[in-house]
C-alpha cells in the first residue's frame, strides 16, 4: 500500500498499523482502528492511502455505518 519514497525527505514510507487514529473531517472526527498508515522512517511523516480517506469520507457522510460511537471529552480554554 505504501513502500514509496518520501515526498519531503530521503527517506522510505513504510506500512504500520496504528491502533487507534484520528481523522478530522468538517463534521468533527472518525476514528479507525488497525489502520495501516504509512510513516516515513527518517522524518516521521504520516501517509494515509486514499482508500482509508474515502472510508473516513463515507462514515463522515452517513453513507457507511461505524461498528460503535464512543464520546469524546470535550473541554472548552477559555476563562479559566
Ligand atoms: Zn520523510
Amino acid at each position: 500500500m505504501y513502500d514509496y519514497k518520501c515526498e519531503y525527505c530521503d527517506g522510505v514510507v513504510k506500512e504500520r498499523i496504528i491502533k487507534k487514529e484520528v481523522f478530522k473531517h468538517k463534521n468533527g472526527f472518525v476514528m479507525l482502528e488497525d489502520v495501516p498508515v504509512g510513516i516515513c522512517d527518517e522524518c516521521g511523516y504520516r501517509y494515509y492511502h486514499a482508500s482509508i480517506l474515502k472510508i473516513v469520507e463515507e462514515i463522515a457522510n452517513g453513507k457507511r455505518l461505524p461498528e460503535r460511537t464512543e464520546v469524546i471529552p470535550v473541554a472548552h480554554l477559555v476563562n479559566q
